[in-house]
């Protein structure tokens, strides 16, 4: 078979599953997950396809696999596999999916201001349209849309990561979407602390049965920081019986955390086994391009704008969690409105008025050597010794130049220094790991995503 003719025959069966595809899952799943896939050819074994990144592949394979392997039999009448392969952007799958309303027909959805309906303890302003999407929380953010618009595909949806980040938003975003959508669905959203005041409230009352009734006989049941179990035996016994009575209903269950089942100190193997039974979405610390989204966001609707300037100063320097950018805008915002226009705002006074949380920041995000060595080693799967030391191992020479060539971007060690971190390399070793990482990554897309990756994990601006 020529390559033309595989790619053609790969276009012509991806069509035919992707129209078996099409019947089985919901739109926005469809668009999310299969219409940004690039069939590439196929052969007597498997088809292949390209995804973006690994990421997305892992995830395609671990969630709809056997979906995908069943539509592909069905399509090709064989025991056809399919095989994936990072690296084939089609263009929608780079730019952040579109909030998803904006995705529906107009008559389909109310538009946001239209949103009549709130879920029951949820923040109205708390919607997918509101979400800034960005590298770290399209996962996530695509998995919310999914658990609202495709309740049980997901279930149950795990989200995690550090404080600030939007894990509270993207839970009442889908408490609020399923309200919207269906007014007589049963939505709860409860913290954990809150579960735990009814809990104990029923036990004193004796009211245990409506207790149950209340937070098991619900479509939608969604708890924010489930960390908070950790510990806490006995509610942990009814938090179990009251996921498994929702679960085994087929209702859709989500949950926030700070951080991954298996590391919530205290909490018992059943439930952290329940808990990663589902999807698990992490999202990271926002990057520079997000911030300044986010921002920019924030202030539409309000009368007084800062303007673009400030905005872009403000999202320069702040850099952890969306909380404290939100903080600084506001601090900025509460004086210029007090001065007026007779004093302009410059980035100068801005940087007085913020000094402190700038300070606290530059601080965190100072990168030292040894935290290039720390995640470098843990990115490439190797130990600190391994890139410091003196052997030369094939698999060890890319993360030692990677490491280099970081040390020397990221901070402000001499070639000197750098060589001597290093287990006392010599400073033209470091001038030339740097220029190879320089060169390689004009030629290398996937050094240049590991850069670019580790880059962000530092907090440094990419
Ligand atoms: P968490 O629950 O992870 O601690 P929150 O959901 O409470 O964080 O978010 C903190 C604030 O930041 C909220 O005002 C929220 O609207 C805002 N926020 C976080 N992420 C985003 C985002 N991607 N787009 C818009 N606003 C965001
Ligand atoms: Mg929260």
């Amino acid at each position: 078979m020529t390559t033309e003719n595989a790619l053609n025959d790969a276009q012509e069966l991806w069509r035919k599953t992707t129209s078996i595809l099409k019947c089985k899952v919901s739109e926005n799943t469809y668009n999310q997950w299969f219409d940004v896939i690039l069939p590439l050819a196929v052969d007597e074994t498997a088809l292949r396809l390209g995804v973006s990144d690994e990421f997305f592949g892992e995830w395609l394979t671990d969630n709809f696999g056997d979906l995908l392997t069943a539509a592909l039999r069905e399509a090709s009448g064989s025991d056809l596999k399919f095989t994936i392969e990072p690296g084939h952007c089609k263009p929608a799958v780079e730019t952040p999916p579109p909030a998803l309303p904006a995705k529906q027909p107009k008559q389909s959805r109310p538009a946001a201001g239209e949103l009549q309906m709130t879920a029951p303890n949820c923040n109205s302003r708390y919607t997918f349209d509101n979400f800034v999407v960005g590298e770290e929380n399209r996962y996530a953010f695509s998995a919310a849309q999914t658990a609202a618009t495709s309740p049980g595909t997901f279930n149950p949806l795990y989200i995690y990561g550090g404080t600030g980040l939007g894990k509270t938003h993207l839970m009442q975003a889908v408490a609020n979407y399923v309200k919207a959508m269906n007014p007589n669905a049963v939505v709860r959203y409860t913290t954990c602390e809150g579960f735990l005041n009814a809990y104990v409230d029923s036990l004193r009352n004796k009211t245990s049965a409506e207790f149950r009734d209340y937070y098991r006989n619900v479509d939608l049941f969604l708890v924010d920081d489930v960390h908070h179990l950790g510990g806490k035996e006995q509610l942990q016994e009814e938090f179990f019986n009251t996921f498994n009575a929702i679960y085994n209903a087929g209702k859709q269950i989500m949950m926030t955390s700070d951080k991954q089942p298996s590391e919530i100190k205290g909490l018992e193997a059943r439930l952290v086994s329940r808990f990663e039974s589902g999807v698990a979405a992490q999202i990271t610390e926002p990057s520079f391009e997000t911030r300044l989204a986010i921002l920019r966001m924030k202030q539409e609707g309000h009368a007084f704008k800062l303007p673009d300037e400030l905005l872009v100063f403000i999202a320069e320097r702040i850099s952890s969690h969306i909380r404290a950018l939100e903080g600084a805008r506001m601090r900025l915002v509460a004086f210029a409105s007090a001065v007026g226009d007779s004093v302009p705002l410059t980035t100068e006074m801005a940087s007085n008025l913020l000094g402190d949380m700038i300070d606290n920041e530059a601080e965190k995000n100072r990168v030292s050597i040894d935290r290039i060595l720390d995640t470098v080693a843990t990115h490439f799967n190797i130990k600190v010794h391994d890139i410091t030391g003196s052997k030369r191992p094939k698999n060890i020479a890319e993360p030692r130049m990677v490491a280099m060539y970081l040390s020397r971007a990221l901070t402000d060690e001499s070639l000197k220094d750098i060589g001597l971190a290093f287990g006392g390399r010599n400073h033209t070793t470091v001038i030339h790991a740097i220029k190879q990482v320089e060169t390689d990554c004009k030629t290398d897309e996937e050094l240049k995503r590991t850069v670019t990756a580790l880059k962000r994990k530092l907090h440094a601006r990419v």
